[in-house]
């Protein structure tokens, strides 16, 4: 099973990502914990490069989906073909609801380019479930405030914190069968619980 973390910066996926890997692997499960953009050396190159330079929203983009396919078939898919459970820290959500709602990118070109890179033996790849971590951008932006230096995104202004969330609220809406969206504004102890009931819920 594949399961993807998103939402915006400061909303806690990836504390909780952590959490479940943790209670997994106590049960003997392999977990397999990775990222976005990243997850193998070269995604990890291409991360740095979009994070840190400054380019425009298509060689942005491409990047991206650059990274994600190598990422796709380097770790992702031979972790899944052997039964282990694969956590991603964001996925392809995160491209539309930051390169597509956040900066203005053609969302058709990205559907382009996402059936191009996810493109697998059994149709498009996509996470089974993916857990949107639902917070209002003012409240992300205070959780944010003390906890580390700002990359070139974790700068941009509120307004465009609330364009990727709508951006996560539309592929939540057009795609209910794979979301689960999660109020984010409920304490961490909260979230815990909702998520372990979630997975319980699915036999998981
Ligand atoms: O989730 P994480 O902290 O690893 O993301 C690193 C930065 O990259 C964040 O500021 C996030 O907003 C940004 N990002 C992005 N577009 C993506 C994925 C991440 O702008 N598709």
């Amino acid at each position: 099973r594949f399961i993807s973390f998103e939402g915006i910066d400061g909303a806690g996926k990836s504390s909780h990502l952590d959490a479940v890997a943790e209670r997994w692997q106590r049960r003997g499960l392999e977990v397999v914990r990775t990222r976005e953009p990243g997850g193998t050396p070269l995604a990890e190159t291409l991360r740095d490069l979009v994070l840190h330079q400054g380019m425009d929203a298509l060689t942005e983009a491409l990047l991206i989906f650059a990274a994600r396919r190598n990422h796709l078939q380097q770790c992702i898919a031979p972790a899944l073909e052997r039964g282990a459970v694969v956590l991603c820290d964001r996925f392809t959500d995160a491209t539309f609801a930051y390169q597509g709602a956040g900066r203005g990118f053609d969302l058709a070109v990205l559907t382009t380019l996402e059936s191009w890179v996810q493109r697998g033996p059994g149709g498009l790849r996509q996470p089974d479930l993916t857990l949107w971590f639902d917070l209002d951008p003012a409240v992300a932006a205070q959780r944010l405030v003390a906890a580390r230096t700002p990359d070139r995104f974790e700068r941009q202004d509120e307004a465009f914190f609330h364009r990727v969330r709508d951006g996560y609220r539309a592929r939540f809406e057009a795609q209910p069968e794979r979301f689960v969206r999660i109020d984010a504004s409920q304490s961490r102890d909260q979230v815990a619980v909702q998520i372990a009931a979630m997975l319980a819920e699915r036999g998981w």
